[in-house]
């Protein structure tokens, strides 16, 4: 199959990639959520769950270390810590999920889903992680959970770790390969080269997790139609059980965006038309093998793949409780954010025994309705039955001019209750989403 070339270096004003995030997380954005709201977020988690409550709750731990800060990075993460800092960090964790356990709203109530996300959480020794599951499970058991899944960077694995992490109960490995071209890792500043991913592949087979995901970048810096091809022709030889495969961006806060602010030069990202090209690529490779597109960043072999418990419960509404430094939960229909500073963070579970939380949003009906309606439109299809149902809602008359827009412009087709994105839609659905945003948050920054 030919990629879709693009004249001279694929690069049009509009088409560049610039300095920003274009990925939809969440709605209302954060740039709306405030200090002054944190009590809303106390108040939801202090009320208890009524009979007919029945929202899935999950938990998602960050853990904040990494080897090296890569070029693209805008996350949370310490690249300079020591055991002893970390040792301080995860016993604020414990602490943090101990609080949790003690809430009214979490009473009775079992994880369904758990998510150790990062940051690395492979960065752990076996040893460390032992140690915070056996503190969090002094509180709390994940034995119930339909899926328990763990982000590793590929050169921080051992087969003995990848045991241990197995043990622990996780059932979904997340391993963030990124990109097969080491020159391509070299210049995106990734920690790990295609040797360790290769060696990580083998021993995660060998001790046996359901499921494997591979996690992939298109466009990484220095990317190409050979290096990306050869990307997805390496990835599907490896037979994993899902895909995850990214465009590149380039976040205001990442060292890629300032170096390239500081030389007045322009990012050094293909545009945004050769990155769906090439995603277009991977997704109709993937297809030919059998495996089927799920998200606009997901492929999975149906065969193999059991649901992807996290995804889908998040973006139907479910409680979740994010722990760790600036993480985010939603919980009773209340957004909320963690602390973001390590001092602020760990001084506040452990020194004074309060929840580090920073700033909220409490969201009414329409807007958890509108969250659901966006997150869900990056499966590429949503049912307007399910909204009906659940929000007592014509989603396709209150959203006429949203939908209509997307059938005029070429992205979507409506049959009935059924919304479909096509493949054109679904590669850009995040620049698509803010048509369905209240006025006052149009323009709002993911902040
Ligand atoms: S591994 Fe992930 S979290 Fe860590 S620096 Fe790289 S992009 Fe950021």
């Amino acid at each position: 199959m030919e990629l879709d070339i693009l004249d001279g270096d694929g690069r049009s004003p509009e088409d560049a990639t610039e300095a920003g995030s274009y990925f939809v997380s969440n709605y209302p954005p954060y740039s709306a959520w405030s200090g002054d709201q944190v009590e809303a977020a106390h108040r939801a988690l202090s009320t208890p769950p009524s009979e007919t409550d029945h929202r899935p709750l999950g938990l998602y731990l960050h853990i904040p270390f990494c080897r090296k800060r890569c070029k693209f990075c805008y996350f949370r993460v310490y690249t300079d810590k020591n055991s002893s800092d970390v040792d301080v960090y995860l016993r604020a964790l414990a602490k943090e999920t101990e609080l949790y356990a003690a809430q009214a709203g979490l009473q009775g109530r079992d994880f369904e889903f758990v998510y150790f996300g990062g940051g690395t959480p492979s960065f752990l020794s076996s040893e460390q992680l032992k140690r915070m599951v056996d503190r969090i499970n002094d509180h709390w058991n994940w034995e119930a959970a339909r899926e328990v899944t763990f982000e590793c960077e590929p050169g921080t694995l051992k087969k003995q770790k990848l045991e241990t992490i197995r043990s622990l109960g996780v059932t979904r490995l997340s391993l963030g390969i990124e990109h097969f071209n080491d020159d391509v890792l070299e210049r995106g500043g990734r920690a790990h080269k295609s040797a360790e991913s290769l060696l990580a592949y083998a021993w995660a087979k060998e001790v046996g997790f359901p499921q494997i995901n591979v996690d992939l970048i298109a466009g990484m810096i220095g990317d190409t139609e050979v290096s990306w091809k050869d990307t997805v022709e390496k990835t599907l030889a490896l037979d994993p059980d899902n895909v995850t495969i990214y465009q590149m961006e380039a976040p205001h806060n990442s060292r890629m965006a300032k170096e390239a602010r500081e030389a007045g030069t322009v990012i050094p990202v293909a545009s945004w038309s050769q990155k769906r090209a090439w995603v277009d690529y991977a997704f109709t490779l993937f297809e030919q093998s059998g495996y089927v597109v799920s998200s606009a960043y997901t492929l999975v072999k149906p065969q193999s793949h059991e649901g992807f418990v996290y995804r889908d419960a998040l973006w139907r509404g479910a409680d979740m409780i994010g722990a760790g430094v600036a993480s985010f939960s939603h919980f009773g229909g209340v957004h909320f954010q963690n602390d973001g500073g390590w001092d602020g963070y760990t001084s506040a579970l452990l020194a004074r025994g309060t929840l580090p939380l920073y700033r909220a949003l409490p969201t009414n009906e329409h807007q958890r309705l509108i969250r659901e309606m966006v997150l869900q439109l990056k499966l590429g299809r949503i049912d307007a039955g399910y909204f009906r149902e659940k929000f007592d809602v014509e989603i396709l008359e209150a959203f006429a001019q949203a939908f209509c827009s997307l059938v005029d412009d070429g992205f979507a087709t409506i049959e009935g209750d059924a919304i479909t994105l096509n493949r054109a839609g679904l590669l850009c659905v995040d620049e698509l989403l803010w048509r369905f945003f209240e006025p006052q948050y149009r323009n709002a920054g993911s902040g």
